[in-house]
């Protein structure tokens, strides 16, 4: 959360700025905010998009060629203009940009309120700022001497980019626990939150590592040091990235755009990991560690949010088909209740940002206790995949949308493979099962195009639907985290208040909540204890619920039933959620935009959950 970005160098700051900061907005829009060093400090900022920041600063002096941008996620203080950044020191010679929480920011706010210090914003951030300028001040530091003390004070999480109009060809950038990366041009540094604002610039990229802080001059000169003040030799690395991927490439929404790469990215994440003509599954991480894996007790599945979902699908899997005990977590709770961790346990760590700060705090624990722990990541150098002792990634591209789409099934896709190459080194499932389970999930990426020639149907259903105050999704087996799913997406980005239940449960409450207003989605798919499902499917019609059934082509008893029926192509009960997630992330996106919506940018959301 938080999108920050800056540029040195010998080029005008402002539009790489701008163009930045709409590359990070998926990370926050509560406001806006930009300060440009030339000759003196010119600082805008604004409440709301990066678009209503560039409406104000039409017509103003935006020149320079060092700068710093912000776009907020709220997490002290109200999305208004004060709490926007950059923050100014007291004395008006230093402006920061900061994503993260300073935790002990109240203490060190009576304190230098004491030394004379008065502040503007409600943030935690302004705090920080003014801790270096009072460093500064006292002990005549220099500005990056200033933030490394400082930062040897600060409790919590950050990453940082400080400017100083006394030494205007310099930034000091440092992180922890938050991402940063820093971009190497010629002559010219960027640094930003992900690489995406760096992409258009330069391909070289140094990622910085918690609790190191960089230097970086507008000479081309860079120093990396840890707050211990131990010089680092910096890892530089090449992107991989492609420019096209972080464009809508024609599509009204991101979320629309990523759902139809959903053919691709599943496909992508198997490339080369799977072969079902000569019948293997290899990912490097399991084979490395095969040993661990296969004396394994428990699994631990910890993630949060759609990757939590993910998770609950792998459980299913690793359960039914390897015959390991799965338990999946909420990070956030996992880290704070004490957990029974041994050392033969296999923790796996979701996460489509590689930066989620509940589950990296929950990896610190796990591997204080000796367990192996496995990161499934998309963003390729977050920190996540470099904190764990081997992962995969899943290979899904940029996500832009704040709802996750692709990066659930690319988890899925991923977890199911693992689940598969497991279940086969443990025998665990016949031969021929485990065959015909890869040339199925080798076929999966076709069955997802033919799923997706639904979109004008459900985008029908969507329009009938799309004035409810409430919506209830049903799923049995692997389908339960499905509805899960499916109840989040609508939530997220059309605020109807949706519930996912497995469906024998809904007797033991929600049917209370069943009437002519009220659709129930049912994601009915499943081969195994389909009796059971269209009998759940009977009572929720037997009190006028309106069903909407996702079933398999062909199926005939609960399509004579539903009010409405989409039919996707039938798969392996193991493989079910690849593709009825998929009507569930189609409906929400034409429900939000029926209702009007803002489908990339939901209110109160952001993506890359840097804060806890
Ligand atoms: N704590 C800072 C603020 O509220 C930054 C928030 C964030 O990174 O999400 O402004």
């Amino acid at each position: 959360m938080c999108g920050i970005v800056a540029y040195i160098g010998q080029r005008e700051a402002y539009p790489i700025l701008i163009k930045g900061l709409q590359r990070l907005e998926y990370r926050g829009y509560d406001s806006a905010g930009v300060a440009l060093l030339n000759g003196g400090m010119h600082i805008y900022k604004r409440q709301g998009k990066v678009s209503d920041l560039i409406a104000y600063t039409e017509g103003k002096d935006k020149t320079g060629q060092v700068g710093i941008g912000h776009t907020r996620w709220a997490t002290h203080g109200q999305p208004n203009h004060i709490n926007a950044h950059p923050h100014c020191s007291g004395n008006g010679h230093l402006n920061l940009v900061h994503n993260g929480i300073i935790e002990n920011y109240s203490l060190l706010k009576k304190a230098l309120e004491k030394l004379g210090h008065t502040f503007e914003s409600e943030t935690d951030t302004e705090v920080l700022v003014h801790l270096i300028e009072e460093l500064q001040s006292r002990d005549s530091l220099t500005l990056e001497e200033a933030v490394r003390v400082a930062l040897s004070r600060v409790i919590g999480a950050y990453a940082i980019v400080v400017i100083d109009e006394r030494e205007p060809g310099k930034l000091v950038a440092a992180r922890k626990g938050s991402p940063l990366v820093l971009g190497i041009g010629d002559d010219e540094f960027l640094v930003a939150s992900d690489a995406t604002p760096i992409i258009e610039h330069t391909k070289r990229v140094v990622y910085l590592n918690d609790e190191e802080i960089a230097v970086l001059s507008k000479d081309g000169y860079m120093q990396i040091k840890t707050i211990g003040n131990e010089v680092q030799t910096p890892y530089i690395q090449e992107l991989t990235l492609e420019i096209e991927r972080l464009e809508k490439g024609g599509y009204d929404h991101f979320m629309l755009k990523e759902i139809h790469e959903q053919t691709t990215t599943i496909a992508d994440c198997m490339r080369g990991r799977l072969n079902a003509t000569e019948g293997w599954i290899r990912l490097g991480g399991v084979e490395e560690f095969q040993n661990r894996f296969m004396k394994a007790e428990r699994m631990i599945i910890i993630g949060c949010g759609t990757s939590w979902h993910a998770g609950l699908v792998a459980e299913y899997l690793f359960e039914d088909l390897a015959r390991i005990p799965v338990e999946v977590e909420y990070a956030s709770e996992f880290r704070y209740r004490n957990p029974i961790i041994r050392e033969s346990d296999v923790i796996i760590a979701l996460s489509q940002s590689g930066e989620t700060a509940d589950t990296l705090a929950a990896i610190e624990l796990a591997r204080e206790k000796g367990a192996l722990v496995y990161g499934v990541v998309n963003v390729v150098g977050s920190s996540i995949s470099r904190l764990t002792d081997a992962g995969s990634y899943i290979h899904a591209g940029p996500e832009i949308g704040v709802a996750s789409t692709k990066a659930f099934t690319g988890q899925v896709t991923l977890l199911t493979m693992m689940a598969l190459q497991l279940a086969h080194s443990r025998g665990t499932i016949s031969e021929s099962y485990y065959q015909r389970l890869l040339t199925e999930l080798e076929n999966i990426p076709h069955k997802v195009a033919r799923v997706l020639e639904c979109e004008p149907q459900i985008q029908y259903i969507a329009q009938e639907i799309q004035d409810s105050h409430n919506a209830l999704y049903l799923g049995r087996g692997f389908n339960f985290p499905v509805a899960l799913e499916g109840a989040l997406k609508l939530k997220e980005i059309s605020y109807i208040h949706a519930e996912g239940y497995p469906a024998a449960e809904m007797k033991h409450g929600p049917i209370a909540l069943i009437d002519e207003n009220m659709p129930v989605i049912v994601t009915a798919t499943n081969r195994n204890a389909y009796d059971k499902i269209v009998s759940n499917i009977q009572e929720v019609k037997a009190r006028k619920g309106k069903v909407i059934a996702i079933v398999s082509e062909g199926e005939k008893a609960i399509s004579e039933m539903a009010d409405y029926t989409i039919e996707i192509p039938e798969t392996e009960d193991p493989l079910a959620p690849l593709l009825s997630v998929i009507p569930l992330q189609l409906l929400s996106y034409y429900i939000a935009v029926g209702r009007g919506c803002n489908v990339d940018q939901p209110r109160n959301l952001a993506k890359s959950v840097t804060v806890e």
